[in-house]
């Protein structure tokens, strides 16, 4: 069918409104619908960041991730207890660990679980035991992780972060290693991007491991997790936005094209 050229404008011109009307509706739509996805972890962290990853990264290289306070439970730095068992009276998850240990192995793993079907070289470790005294036993979390890191692997501890004023929000805090790469920054446009030197620089990002703060454990996060319905299909989103940004990083063969922001400094190391 061809149509009259005069025709076209005439009926574009005739419909402005009309079609002003509707692009407005389809832009507004995509911005709710990118709230929505992004909202049901909580806040993000929200601090001035000067890093970019940038480091291009095997396909295969080996992922181990871990549960953040796997190897720490009744010493101080344990987890978050959660807003429901802490403010709300709830009954813990599971009496014998804090409520953040308990989800961060559901989430560690569930991405072990979905990562090796979408084809990742990916593994958990577990320390067995739950309260390991010297942070340099060899089985720590902390010491496999840096072996591994040192090895040439990447290592994720899952954390959801603190309940109400003490917690910032969901993020990646980076290791304090001048080889931050693709998966570091794809993992932080995914859940937003903690500073470099966080809380001077802590003992995981110390030993290369990069620290993924899920999201605070409170409100419609908490709920959803613990509403035995809602459960499953909660891990599954946390879940495959962590392996799908993992994919997207180890994908991407060249240089994520991010423009320094103002006022930041320029890190010569991390733009390779
Ligand atoms: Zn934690």
């Amino acid at each position: 069918m061809f149509l009259n050229k005069n025709f076209i404008g005439k009926f574009f011109r005739s419909n402005s409104y009309f079609f002003f009307f509707a692009i407005t509706v389809f832009i507004s739509s995509c911005f709710l619908v990118a709230e929505e996805l992004d909202s049901f972890l909580g806040p993000r962290v929200n601090k001035n960041t000067l890093w970019v990853g940038n480091q291009i990264v095997s396909s295969s290289i080996s992922i181990l991730v871990m549960a953040g306070h796997a190897d720490s439970q009744d010493i101080p730095g344990e987890g978050t207890s959660g807003e429901a068992v802490a403010l709300k009276g709830l009954s813990p998850m599971d009496p014998s660990m804090s409520d953040e240990l308990f989800w961060n192995l559901k989430v560690r793993d569930n991405v072990v679980k979905v990562g090796k079907i979408k084809g990742l070289n990916i593994n958990a470790y577990d320390p067995k035991k739950r309260t390991i005294i010297d942070e340099n036993d060899s089985k720590t979390n902390w010491s496999i992780g840096s072996v591994h890191a040192a090895q040439g692997g990447y290592v994720l501890e899952i954390h959801f972060d603190s309940y109400g004023r003490d917690g910032l929000g969901s993020g990646l805090i980076p290791p304090l290693s001048r080889r931050l790469n693709n998966i570091d920054e794809s993992l932080a446009q995914s859940f937003g991007r903690y500073p470099l030197f966080f809380r001077g620089g802590l003992g995981a990002p110390r030993r290369e491991i990069r620290i993924l703060e899920v999201g605070k454990l409170e409100g419609n996060l908490e709920t959803s997790l613990r509403d035995q319905k809602m459960r499953q299909m909660t891990l599954d989103r946390i879940t495959n936005k962590i392996v799908d940004a993992i994919l997207r990083g180890i994908t991407k063969q060249d240089n994520f094209n991010q423009m320094l922001q103002e006022g930041d400094i320029f890190l010569p190391n991390f733009y390779q």
